[in-house]
């Protein structure tokens, strides 16, 4: 059988943008994302993600890294997961102040023990350090924009007032059929202090196994980790679904319950036959993917209301 062409897929979140010209520039970072990781692919599929991830935690565009949402209190406190789908080890950072990179920490910590770790704050600054990357000033992360940003949700917020998403990630498959997941975000915009949400939990934000696949997702985190979704959608194709029915599912099972109607989400997924699919029930989504050859393709999802 011959062996599938190693790929790498990203997402620049799923939500609902502003502008034109916000998409445009969240299109351009998805193709740099992916220009990275491609040009990591060789290395091996944790090097793919990992690039693709970091390239998009330096764009000031995408809600990671410099230029996260803002917490409620002003401040950018990111999350991010990493998962290796040949041991399942798994890292998660949350509340991270101090280090452009958290999904870098994400993954030193997946090579931790024998499952990975899930580490808050303080330590989850303190371990850049350790790990030696480099960190940063609190102040480094905030840009102009999502000051603007910050400013004109407060002044939108209402008890029923829509989340802002955005989240970016990468799932990809590389030439030794090794398969791994990363994903970093600042979180839901205007959340309270301490709050956790999918990106950092393993199996509501991320999931890798090289036996299946892997899935990366975006959205409402409440819900993402109440329903698993990550490992939901791996599962569904284990069991013999096709993957655009798996992600369909796990999508539709996020607006299972009443009150559910704010589970905008999306999700990223790549199996070990290198089927990839981008899928998700928000206004909105971008990513997009590219296989070794340089076969590429970002693409700005869109559901009409
Ligand atoms: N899932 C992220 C969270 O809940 C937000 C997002 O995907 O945009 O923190």
């Amino acid at each position: 059988m011959t062996k599938p062409e190693p790929v790498v897929v990203v997402h620049g979140g799923a939500g609902d943008l502003a502008s034109a010209d916000d998409r445009r520039q969240y299109l351009e970072g998805v193709r740099g994302a992916l220009e990275a990781g491609r040009a990591a692919l060789a290395e091996g599929a944790e090097a793919a993600v990992l690039a693709a991830v970091s390239y998009m935690e330096s764009e000031t565009i995408m809600n990671a890294g410099r230029g996260a949402a803002l917490a409620a209190d002003g401040s950018a406190a990111l999350d991010a997961g990493f998962m290796d789908g040949s041991n399942r080890r798994y890292g998660g950072v949350t509340g991270v102040r101090r280090c452009l990179h958290p999904v870098q920490i994400a993954a030193r910590l997946a090579r931790e023990g024998d499952f990975g770790r899930l580490v808050g704050p303080p330590d989850a600054d303190s371990l850049a350090d350790e790990f030696g990357l480099p960190h940063c000033e609190p102040e480094a992360l905030v840009t102009e924009r999502t000051r603007r940003l910050h400013a004109e949700r407060v002044a939108l917020t209402t008890p029923q007032g829509a989340p802002f998403l955005d989240t970016v990630g990468a799932v990809a498959l590389d030439a030794d059929g090794k398969i791994a997941a990363a994903v970093s975000t600042g979180g839901m915009s205007l959340k309270r202090p301490g709050r956790i949400g999918d990106s950092p939990v393993v199996g509501g934000g991320f999931w890798a196994d090289d036996e299946v696949g892997a899935c990366v997702t975006t959205g409402v985190g409440e819900v993402l980790m109440r329903q698993g979704t990550a490992r939901r959608c791996v599962q569904l194709v284990a069991d013999g679904a096709s993957p655009e029915d798996a992600a369909a599912r796990a999508l539709d099972e996020l607006l299972d319950h009443p009150g559910d109607q704010r589970g905008v989400s999306g999700l990223i997924f790549v199996d070990r036959h290198g089927r990839v699919v981008l899928d998700h029930n928000s206004r909105e989504m971008s990513g997009g993917w590219v296989r070794a050859s340089g076969e590429l393709k970002s693409t700005h999802l869109w559901r009409p209301s």
